[in-house]
């Protein structure tokens, strides 16, 4: 492909707007361009990096049995009615109504359209199994899009859905699964950690998610590097460092005047804040509770949204209204309200707010002056022990690039997805979803592959093999050079861009180093001076000196690793 005649607008500056490196790089290196907040135009460069994804991802869809089919973004209300996620979902649904007033939605997800395929057209076990899959426009009205196309909403994602007749069956599917998507995100050249993770609205009885290290990631996992534990933040459990053993015991009551927060009693009582109790006042649906953990402990909302269900802080005036006390000197002895406590404080003793202003208590041993329900409520710290092992535990930021779940008969059951066992018994299909993100995986590359210049993209997603940069197309030696050279790649299968546009050196050697194709050719005065021409790999600099008709069988040589 000629540079001169193609649609590659290349950006000087960063975008004003952008964080993620893989933002910025995407846009100065034109290949995507925002047009509404997280709504992307995906321009040639792009459509090429994001093609070769799927082709990947087809490819080994196709070898654990997938079968490709396309269904509708625009979906009707009633499957999601039947499912129940019409009135589960809330925002994040794109809803809408048709001429006759029907309620429609546009697809976030297919489970219920599987379903209903299912419903239709599987009549017996010798139907099962099935995978069927599609690369399909997903559309998510998302609270914060952001950090480019790593989270839009509209994306294409990869989803499958495996129909079994039992649990055994679709532990097959789910393995399968797991094995494709490893040799996917490995051959997308993607370092990554498989985990344990949270199955949240999709349900169901088991999932795993496949996570990309990167700065630019909103998701957090804990990894263990002894054993092998690794699990999102929303779920992983650990063993909290001890607390220090306190001088005091208790209970007594001790004077704070105006120290509130956990620094603020640690401070003026000169303790460790291990040694602290922190409450907070919560309201679920069925009123308030008390929530206790460890001073130097953090809660994370989503184990507790998995024990309260929907929950929101109590305003201050509730703190008072339910608990009689102002916040900063609440605590859990003495009150009547329902009380949880993170399992750390199983051990230990501790100082607590006293329920009086300016006031707390030390020598409180959680259980024995205050009943509690044990639940696991803080977020793991790095150093924590491994809740298998007990070796420190790393944490790390990634970015979620596939996920895979066990639903189970959550969808087949409402949606009477049945077939017929071999005694002729009616049974509920078993289902597993499993969705891959191929924009994510794009952008994750280049968050993990990149330097100061620009992009490094791994050979196997790259939008071109090779950038030829022909120095001066005004000199006619080069230019011809140039030509033979791009014509020769063509003839023997490399994907070539040619950059023939009639631009200052130093303009395109910049952009090839933005645009990152794994290997560039340079046409310059060396070339026609000493019949020299370089290939130099953009990945470590190496660089090669070679007669015109050694470059392209080199070329083939160094992409089949030779
Ligand atoms: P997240 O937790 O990041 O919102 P999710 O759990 O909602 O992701 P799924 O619904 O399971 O994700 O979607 C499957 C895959 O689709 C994800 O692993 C990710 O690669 C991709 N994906 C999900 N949401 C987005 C989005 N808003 N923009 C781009 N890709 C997305
Ligand atoms: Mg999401």
């Amino acid at each position: 492909m000629r540079w001169s005649r193609s649609l590659i607008p290349t950006l000087k500056e960063d975008p004003a707007d952008a964080e993620a490196v893989s933002h910025k790089l995407m846009v100065r290196g034109g290949f995507v361009r925002q047009l509404a907040a997280g709504i992307y135009v995906y321009l040639p460069l792009g459509q090429r990096v994001l093609d070769k994804v799927n082709a990947i991802i087809r490819e080994e869809m196709n070898r654990i049995g997938g079968q490709e089919m396309t269904m509708p973004v625009l979906l009707p209300a009633e499957l999601w009615q039947q499912s129940g996620r019409w009135a589960a979902i809330g925002d994040e649904m794109f809803r809408l109504k048709d001429r006759n007033k029907r309620d429609m939605c546009l697809g976030m997800t297919h489970e219920e359209v599987i379903a209903w395929i299912a419903a239709k057209e599987v009549r017996s076990y010798r139907d099962l199994p099935q995978i069927w899959y599609q690369i399909q426009t997903k559309e998510r009205d998302e609270a914060r899009p952001k950090s480019g196309v790593l989270r839009t909403r509209e994306f294409l994602m990869k989803d499958s859905y495996s129909l079994d007749v039992d649990a055994a069956a679709l532990d097959k599917a789910y393995e399968l699964h797991r094995q494709a998507y490893c040799r996917i995100f490995d051959r997308c050249g993607l370092r990554y950690h498989v985990v344990q993770s949270d199955p949240g609205m999709m349900g169901g009885a088991g999932s795993h998610e496949f996570m990309v290290p990167s700065a630019a990631g909103e998701d957090q996992v804990a990894l263990c590097g002894a054993c092998g534990y690794a699990a999102n933040l929303e779920l992983a459990a650990s063993r909290p460092l001890r607390p220090p053993t306190p001088a005091w015991t208790g209970p007594e009551e001790v004077a704070t005047p105006g120290a509130r927060t956990i620094e603020e009693v640690a401070a003026f009582l000169r303790v460790d804040p291990r040694l602290t109790l922190k409450t907070l006042l919560v309201v679920g649906k069925e009123g308030p509770v008390l929530c206790c953990l460890r001073g130097d402990h953090a809660l994370h909302e989503r184990k507790l949204l998995r024990v309260l269900g929907e929950f929101r802080p109590a305003h201050r005036d509730e703190v008072q209204e339910y608990a009689g006390v102002e916040t900063g000197f609440l605590g859990p002895s003495g009150q009547r309200l329902p009380i949880l406590a993170d399992e750390a404080l199983r051990e230990g003793v501790y100082v607590a707010g006293a329920n009086k202003p300016d006031t707390h208590v030390r020598g409180i041993v959680p259980g024995k002056h205050f009943p509690a329900r044990f639940v696991d409520l803080r977020a793991v710290l790095p150093g924590e022990g491994c809740p298998q092992c007990g070796t420190p535990l790393g944490v790390e930021r990634v970015i979620e690039v596939g996920n895979i779940f066990k639903l189970g008969t959550k969808y087949s059951v409402p949606l009477k997805a049945v077939y017929l066992d071999e005694a002729g018994q009616e049974r509920p299909i078993v289902m597993g979803s499993y969705g891959i993100g191929p924009a994510r995986i794009a952008a994750a590359a280049i968050e993990q592959r990149h330097d100061k210049d620009g992009i490094i993209w791994p050979e196997s997603i790259a939008p071109f093999g090779v950038h030829l940069v022909v120095v001066n197309v005004k000199e006619a030696a080069m230019a011809g050079l140039g030509e033979r050279l791009h014509g020769a790649a063509q003839a023997a299968g490399l994907e070539i861009l040619f950059d023939d546009r009639d631009e200052r050196p130093g303009v395109k050697f910049k952009d090839a180093d933005l645009l990152g194709i794994p290997y560039r050719v340079t046409v310059g005065t060396r070339a026609v001076r000493d019949g020299l021409v370089e290939i130099r790999r953009r990945r470590d600099g190496q660089e090669w000196a070679l007669r015109e008709g050694e470059v392209t069988p080199r070329l083939q040589a160094l992409f089949q690793g030779g």
